[in-house]
């Protein structure tokens, strides 16, 4: 059968890009989140105009058709050069700005109902996990906010790693769960979401963190897992590309995983709509309505919806969602930056986490490594531009780790938010009136928690036995002292 190319680098063909526009991906950024367009070596150069020009014949404004922006490096540079830049001067104020905004909304959207049972504010993995789960409860008369392109937040950003090596038995139960729900995700939902089991390896360099990957493996080995410390000579074994002369153990668990996140978020919105959720993209809740200790009604840029519970599912938003009904939240949004190489052939088996420096790195099914690290001046703020320092930082980190991957060529960089606690972990359930749950502060693990939690929180929801993560990650619990925190994450 003969195929147009659009984008040669990612494979996609004008056929995509009719399908993706019919499904009411009308803008340019939108297009490319659901197609792949411009996310490879040549990152839009070639297909851009051609496929502005197919969405003008197809209908879009010329806003809508509008180019995404090209994100930094502007060239693929290896990450050899970038590690020759000295981070320390460079400023994390001073980045690249991330596209302008959440995209733009299509000329005759859906209607808003005029009510509904549930409400979901946030139309990433958490909100569109829990309109499944719900769905597939019977609670059906459920309909989730976004107000922009799904895959807007961090669940379109992130780094897909899913792994089951905590340190608190609460944290192992959930993620193995989640780590089931996500090997089953394509065949229970229709859509490739490239999972790959290549495990991950944990690297101590300090008797401290030696010490904590030992304790975790015990609590691990006694769950169940196949979590073992490994010498560093064993660590080599593993990833023989690994400079091992400063490190003094590992800890590895072959059944942890990468997944590609925005395929999730596509099936989790599709198979709630089909059976009868409703899934309201470029949709911004601006306000709600109040009476008595409930919500009566969540107010949009579109129009009210009178509503039973409202479901603050909100990611780096969700202090700011909350405070629009009066609530506080401790929650802090703080900027997490990453980036991409090139595709190589596959060498790299599990994602690799250095515990001391923050770095974190694996190769996507797609043979790109994906990764990034966090940095311990990054002050608080709904900021998703991209910086030099990263790079920097980045690369250093990376070369002095696996020295090979010096010569490997950066693509493309960009950012998103962490939604950090106090005690780096999530708050769910009532806070403040009696019918605004949270599913919020995920940090920088939202993503391979979302499976398990969204699970519990549509069977809690829908009248089953509550799952001991309510009480324990309760608001109430900074009042009541019981806070203990998490430790035990990576970037
Ligand atoms: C760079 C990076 C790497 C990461 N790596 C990993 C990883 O490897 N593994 C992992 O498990 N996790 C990772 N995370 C964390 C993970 O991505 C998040 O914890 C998770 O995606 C949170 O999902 P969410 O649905 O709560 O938030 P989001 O995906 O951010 O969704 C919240 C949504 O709410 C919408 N919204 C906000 N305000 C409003 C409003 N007023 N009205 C309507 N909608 C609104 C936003 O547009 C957004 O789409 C990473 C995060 C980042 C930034």
């Amino acid at each position: 059968m003969a195929k147009t190319i659009l984008c040669a680098c990612e494979d996609v063909t004008v056929e995509d890009v009719r399908r993706a526009f019919a499904l009411g991906h009308r803008d340019v950024e939108s297009v490319k989140r659901y197609t792949g367009l411009g996310t490879g070596p040549c990152q839009g150069k070639s297909c851009l105009g051609l496929v502005a020009r197919e969405l003008l014949r197809l209908g879009a404004t010329p806003a809508e058709a509008a180019p995404f922006t090209v994100r930094p490096p502007l060239q693929p540079t290896p990450v050899g050069a970038w590690a020759s830049v000295d981070p320390a001067p460079l400023r994390l104020d001073a980045a690249v700005p991330p596209e302008p905004g959440p995209g733009a909304p299509p000329p005759a959207p859906a209607p808003l109902p005029a009510r509904a049972r549930v409400v979901v504010v946030g139309g990433g993995i958490m909100g569109l996990g829990l309109a499944w789960q719900l769905c597939q409860r019977g609670e059906t008369d459920v309909v989730v906010l976004e107000r922009g392109y799904l895959t807007s937040g961090a669940s379109g950003r992130n780094g897909g790693g899913v792994r089951a090596q905590w340190s608190t038995p609460t944290m192992i139960r959930l993620a193995r769960r989640s780590l089931e729900l996500c090997a089953r995700f394509a065949a229970e939902m229709g859509i490739n979401v490239w999972f790959r089991r290549g495990g991950y390896l944990f690297l101590a360099r300090t008797a401290a963190q030696r010490e904590r990957i030992e304790r975790n493996a015990r609590l691990q080995g006694e769950m169940g897992m196949r979590t073992r410390v490994l010498s560093p000579a064993e660590a080599a074994e593993v990833v023989p590309e690994l400079d091992t002369a400063r490190v003094l153990a590992a800890s590895w668990n072959p059944d942890d995983a990468v997944v590609f996140p925005w395929p999730f978020l596509w099936g989790y919105a599709e198979r709630a709509r089909a059976l009868g959720a409703a899934v309201h993209p470029f949709t911004r809740v601006t306000g709600f309505e109040i009476s008595g200790r409930r919500i009566s009604a969540v107010v949009t840029d579109r129009g009210r919806i009178a509503c039973d519970t409202v479901v603050n599912a909100g990611g780096a938003w969700s202090r700011e969602v909350a405070a629009l009904a009066g609530v506080r939240l401790p929650n802090r949004p703080v900027r997490h930056e990453i980036l991409v190489t090139e595709p190589l052939k596959p060498w790299l088996g599990p994602l690799v986490s250095d515990l001391d420096s923050g770095l974190y790195f694996s190769q996507s099914l797609r043979g790109e490594i994906v990764g990034g690290m966090g940095d311990p001046e990054e002050p608080e703020g709904l900021e998703s531009g991209s910086t030099l320092r990263f790079l920097a930082r980045f690369s250093r980190a990376l070369a002095a780790c696996v020295p090979v991957a010096a010569g490997l060529k950066v693509v493309r960089q960009w950012a998103g938010c962490y939604d950090v606690t106090p005690d780096n972990n999530p708050i769910l359930g009532a806070a403040g009136l009696e019918n605004f749950l949270q599913l919020s502060g995920f940090v920088g693990h939202g993503f391979m928690m979302a499976p398990a939690v969204t699970e519990a929180m549509a069977a809690w929801m829908t009248g089953g036995p509550p799952d001991e993560i309510f009480e324990r990650f309760t608001i109430r619990r900074f009042e009541r002292g019981e806070v203990r925190r998490e430790d035990f994450i990576i970037g």
